[in-house]
């Protein structure tokens, strides 16, 4: 099974004679077992089974499958959220003393967890451009380096990541390139192919695509041989006291370490398990990702290329766009299409920006991305609102920036909607 729209709809799942045909909502806490020695063997990690959800179920399971399919990794689980997921992922190679080389173009949430929350656990980050030269990045490593992390179409910066340079600085230094693919997907980018270890993906987004659960997912490409940087990943290549002893490595080979030890020790721990009910809407979303991320791009690049061309639009940021300053790395990285997310400024600065807002009636208000309706967001004015002007520019936010996600609808309905709000702005 090679092509992604059949994976789409076939991955992960395969049901036997008389099985439902449709992944089973597996609603239980817990297993049974018929003896106490059974129940042991799990415990230890000897045999593999189901004892308690926050560990395993079997309906998460086979949405992890998939997505790990989609991505074309090795092995995969599901988290409570996007912010789950990252953070596990990192965390899971990276503590207390260690350093970690991250792309300055993130989503918000994950810049606070690098910058912010892990360092006061102890973990150094240091932050480059998303298009950091092999000389930029190199000078940013340093021996406790643990990890290298990114975002393919950076939210909401919508830079585009160069992943080959930045995977070749990883291994050179010998560590991991964790790639957080939420805007792109696996459908228009799978960044196993560029030289990346480790993918995640807040699955809220296109994945999950109808604004319905939130969740997350971490993928492992099986490709990073951590036996060979052993002093620097004790975690997986050393005796792990808390689960007798076990090397994760040898008893669960290259391609099963990193998932295992992310599943019976940070979950474990931490808790982050995404709900089967929620796993079970995922890949409804799932099943229908290759073709709602063609119509999400058409849109977009219909929407951008007509703003281009509007009197009442100062600028447009969109990587589909030619003379765009991602162009040249989207053709490389997206040459099939990027994402749904475009930023423009409206003429008249913040005021023209407010009155477009105004007057928008399908585009709806959220804070939100990569939802199946059309949503629109002023951040001068909601998630960056207690910043002045001058703040707001230092980080790439101006006053007059709106940020749309255009959704699945008809693309003549969403310009509609867009003109006749411009129409207003004076
Ligand atoms: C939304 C988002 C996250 C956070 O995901 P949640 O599911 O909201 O926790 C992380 N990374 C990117 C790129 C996102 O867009």
């Amino acid at each position: 099974m090679t092509d992604i729209k059949t994976i789409c709809v076939q991955g992960g799942y395969h049901p036997e004679n008389g099985e439902p045909r449709q992944i089973p909502i597996v609603q239980s806490t817990t297993f049974k077992y018929d003896t106490s020695e059974q129940m042991g063997k799990l415990f230890s990690l000897e045999e593999t089974g189901y004892f308690y959800t926050r560990l395993q179920n079997p309906t998460n399971d086979a949405v992890a499958a998939r997505i790990a399919e989609l991505e074309g990794g090795a092995a995969a689980m599901l988290t409570s959220s996007g912010q789950a997921a990252n953070f596990f992922a990192v965390f899971n190679i990276a503590g207390a003393g260690d350093h970690v080389v991250a792309s300055s173009a993130i989503y918000g949430g994950t810049y606070n967890l690098l910058a912010h929350t892990m360092k006061r656990m102890g973990l150094e980050c240091t932050f480059v451009a998303p298009n950091a030269t092999r000389e930029e990045l190199d000078a940013a490593f340093k021996p406790n380096t643990k990890c290298v992390f990114g975002e393919t179409i950076a939210n909401p910066a919508l830079a585009v990541l160069d992943i080959q340079t930045f995977a070749e600085a990883a291994h050179d230094h010998g560590v991991p390139l964790i790639v957080d693919n939420t805007f792109a997907t696996p459908i228009n980018c799978r960044p196993f192919e560029w030289g990346a270890d480790i993918v995640t993906h807040s699955t809220t987004k296109y994945m999950d695509g109808h604004a319905s659960c939130v969740g997350g997912a971490i993928v492992d490409s099986g490709d990073f041989d951590w036996d060979a940087h052993a002093d620097k990943f004790p975690g997986l290549t050393t005796p792990d006291e808390t689960y007798h002893g076990v090397i994760y490595t040898k008893q669960f080979g290259q391609a099963g370490a990193f998932i295992t030890k992310a599943t019976s020790q940070l979950m474990r721990d931490l808790g982050s398990i995404q709900a089967p009910q929620h796993a079970y809407y995922l890949n409804l979303g799932l099943e229908s990702l290759a073709l709602r991320m063609k119509q999400h791009c058409a849109n977009a690049q219909a929407v951008a290329e007509h703003l281009q061309t509007h009197p009442k639009v100062a600028w447009v940021r969109y990587c589909g766009l030619p003379g765009d300053e991602n162009y040249e790395l989207a053709q490389k990285y997206l040459p099939n299409g990027s994402c749904g997310v475009i930023s423009f400024g409206v003429a008249g600065g913040r005021k023209g920006a407010e009155t477009f807002m105004a007057h928008l009636k399908m585009c709806q208000i959220e804070t939100h991305v990569a939802d199946s309706r059309t949503c629109v967001l002023h951040p001068a004015n909601a998630t960056h609102q207690q910043m002045n002007d001058e703040e707001l520019v230092a980080c790439g936010i101006t006053p007059d920036m709106i940020r749309l996600s255009c959704g699945i609808e008809a693309a003549e309905d969403i310009i509609a909607d867009i003109d006749q709000a411009l129409d207003a702005v004076e």
